[in-house]
């Protein structure tokens, strides 16, 4: 009876209070709430409001999204990072065109086997498109749940014992507004810094409350320190002034997006020797740049120098294209790469 009632407090505040979305709908449609899902993974609200509403407007159901060319979707996803996730919004549209008949499968179960849905997102559609009793948990709700519960459990080590805990609060029926009423709580008012307590429908209850000090949960394991890694890129222009562009393998780190070689990107930074060994054309005599390019990934930081080449053939390299610099805003290149032509005296 304790949970149901401290369920309803939380539900009837977000009746009142419930923030407004574009995605959001009393009758939800399995498409837009997984499109909007995606795009929130990793991304804030406000980036993904306007981001969404463009994507719709251009592919506005699974169909039109399976349809459109890789290429397309990438360049439309550009300025939003972890390229892997637009491969896999395309490949998990097809999926569904292909194998599903162009229809979500409506079970948590059924939606993990799609490429790109894990475990919170498959519980998300499934509690909010389908009205299936899931516990989806991210971000805000671990943090909601462990304030309200004290948790001392170790994040994310401690997920599990979240999930737990928002099934048996999460009434019957209702976890898709129970979920949707956490992620509200935690963005405005259970925020990670000075949550706004006296204006939260659990204050009562929360025991982290009562310690005085709520921004000590959850309890978070020691960082690893990112590890720095060294490469370095070739801007290889051709007798027209176009420069050499490839695209990445499709799988692993900016899988299919386009690029300008590069070395491996290793701990140590290699001899001059060895890098020119890597270059796209051995033969072109190389000018390094001053300075470098800095960029840092989820798991490393990145430290590029940058060697400009001509060469006198514009023969067809591995995997690759000649384009004119100017026309470079046509092609999905990722952040690392723009900063690259960024320092290119153009
Ligand atoms: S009372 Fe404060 S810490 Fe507890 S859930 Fe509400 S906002 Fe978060």
């Amino acid at each position: 009876m304790a949970e149901q009632a401290t369920a309803l407090q939380l539900l009837d505040w977000y009746g009142r209070e419930r923030r407004t979305l574009p995605w959001r709908s009393d009758n939800p449609d399995p498409y837009r709430v997984w499109l909007s899902e995606v795009l929130l993974q990793q991304t804030t609200v406000a980036t993904v409001k306007p981001r969404y509403q463009k994507f719709l407007e251009r592919w506005p159901d699974v169909l039109a999204l399976a349809a459109a060319s890789l290429d397309d979707v990438l360049h439309e996803w550009q300025g939003l990072g972890y390229y892997a996730r637009a491969r896999n919004l395309h490949a998990c549209a097809q999926k569904v065109v292909g194998d599903h008949g162009g229809r979500f499968p409506d079970t948590e179960d059924g939606l993990i086997t799609l490429p790109g849905i894990g475990d919170y997102t498959a519980a998300a559609i499934a509690a909010i498109a389908f009205g299936q009793d899931t516990a989806p948990v991210d971000g805000n709700i671990i943090r909601v749940i462990s304030r309200l519960d004290a948790m001392d459990d170790k994040m994310p080590a401690g997920k599990q014992r979240v999930k737990v805990r928002v099934s048996e609060l999460a009434p019957p029926g209702r976890a898709g507004d129970f979920a949707q009423a956490m992620m509200d709580l935690g963005a405005g008012i259970c925020t990670p810094k000075n949550p706004k307590c006296d204006r939260c429908p659990w204050v009562s209850e929360c025991r982290a409350t009562k310690q005085d000090d709520p921004a000590l949960f959850p309890r978070k394991a020691a960082k690893k320190e990112r590890p720095t890694r060294y490469g370095v890129v070739f801007w290889l222009t051709d007798g027209d002034g176009r420069v050499h562009l490839r695209r990445r393998a499709e799988k692993g780190l900016l899988g299919g997006m386009m690029e300008f070689p590069s070395t491996d990107w290793l701990e140590a930074q290699e001899d001059d020797a060895t890098v020119a060994g890597q270059a796209p054309l051995p033969t072109t005599v190389w000018h390094a740049l001053d300075g470098e390019v800095a960029h840092t990934f989820t798991h490393f930081h990145l430290r590029l120098q940058v060697w400009t080449g001509q060469t006198g053939e514009s023969r067809n390299l591995d995997n690759g294209v000649w384009v004119h610099p100017s026309d470079l805003g046509s092609h999905a290149l990722p952040t690392v790469m723009k900063k690259v032509v960024a320092v290119i005296p153009l």
